[in-house]
């Protein structure tokens, strides 16, 4: 099979700098690693093919002859016979140190080659009332959950003589397996099972924790809800949740917002709304009532004349949205109350009334028409 060009297989131009060689090679080599492509035949052979063109034009006299004499040159220097260890090797001087594919590709979080374990996250649920809702709080919750142990500072270790470097990986957490294939030699990077990837063992291990570092424990935290949260909403709290073993990353607190029922106020989206019952004749003669809301009490006028199913509005008073300065209302919809039992003297009194022009139904232009109302509801 006849060898590309070089140039080709990197991507390059033959002016081109021994940096933008390096970086086009190391976007190759990450994008055909075997790690990343398991099984994968073509991109092994691309792998390889470009680890060749990087091997011959990065190194100046190479390139030379190359430019110069094209494959022919190779006989003797160039022109395969690279093995995976060859290619491996080569990653110190185009990464700038160590193989970056054991954090690439190694799995899990690494820090420095070495797995770290991360705690688990943690859900709870805050239950928050319509004024806490509409002003934001502070909750102080106690949890239960993992806690770092504080007979061995989190370590797991009885004492500081305790901690060896693992044998098996020498402390790198990962080990690599060179295997012979019909392509040459392979070699897989994969987490140090004597370990579990964190580089060091524990010979003696704490009693408390037996070695976990962590335990059971309670924790008081102190949640900052912010004003306008709903049912449903999640609030995450990073590094609250559950310790993590053996001085790993803790994991996060999820914190699930529930709402209690108000007694008397209506929650519909920002707005509030409350049903307020008046009398005929409070409709009739008007007069100023007062009314619930999450500020506490507000006097509203009702003027003569009010007809049921008016919407009044008081702006501001609702719900904040969260991280904003914009505020809902308060929405009142205004309803008569028609009396169910009558004494004999207010029968008669109604009796004189009911047959007054005035108390019969006469629905002028002015008058809004329920579905206006309703759209003014929910504008
Ligand atoms: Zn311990
Ligand atoms: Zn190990």
């Amino acid at each position: 099979m006849a060898k590309r060009d070089y140039y080709d297989v990197l991507g390059v131009s033959r002016s081109s700098s021994a940096d933008e060689i390096k970086k086009a090679y190391r976007k190759l080599a990450i994008k055909y690693h075997p790690d990343k492509n398991p099984g994968d035949k073509a991109a092994e052979e691309k792998f390889k093919e470009a680890a060749e063109a990087y091997e011959v034009l990065s190194n100046p006299e190479k390139r030379q002859r190359y430019d110069q004499f094209g494959h022919a040159a190779g006989s003797g220097g160039f022109g395969g016979g690279m093995n995976m260890e060859d290619i491996f090797s080569q990653f110190g001087d185009v990464f700038g140190g160590g193989n970056p594919f054991e954090s690439f590709f190694g799995g899990g979080q690494s820090r420095g080659g070495r797995r770290v374990i991360r705690g688990s996250n943690l859900r709870i649920k805050v239950r928050l009332t319509l004024e806490e809702v509409a002003k934001g709080t502070e909750k102080k919750i106690k949890v239960n959950k993992q806690v770092i142990c504080k007979v061995c500072d989190g370590t797991g270790a009885k004492d500081r003589s305790s901690f060896h470097t693992c044998p098996t990986c020498g402390g790198t957490g990962s080990v690599r397996r060179v295997t012979n294939t019909i392509l040459g030699q392979m070699q897989t990077t994969s987490t140090c099972p004597t370990c579990n990837g964190e580089g060091t063992t524990i010979t003696n291990k704490c009693n408390a924790c037996h070695g976990d570092g962590i335990v059971r424990g309670e924790e008081t935290i102190s949640i900052n809800i912010p004003a306008g949260v709903s049912e449903g909403m999640q609030l995450s709290m990073s590094g609250k949740g559950n310790a993590a073993p053996r001085g790993g990353i803790p994991g996060d607190l999820i914190i699930l917002v529930e709402e209690i029922p108000h007694d008397l106020l209506n929650r519909e989206g920002n707005n509030i709304i409350y049903d307020l019952h008046i009398s005929f004749t409070d409709a009739a003669l008007g007069t100023s009532v007062e009314v619930p809301t999450i500020d506490g009490k507000a006097k509203i006028k009702i003027d003569a004349g009010t007809q049921p199913g008016k919407i009044l509005r008081l702006k501001g008073k609702g719900i904040p949205e969260v991280n904003s300065y914009h505020r809902g209302d308060q929405l009142i919809y205004v309803n008569i109350w028609t009396p169910k039992a009558l004494s004999h003297e207010e029968r008669e009194l109604l009796e004189k009334l009911h047959h007054s022009p005035n108390f019969r139904p006469q629905p002028g232009k002015n008058e809004k028409s329920f579905f206006e109302r309703m759209k003014e509801y929910f504008e």
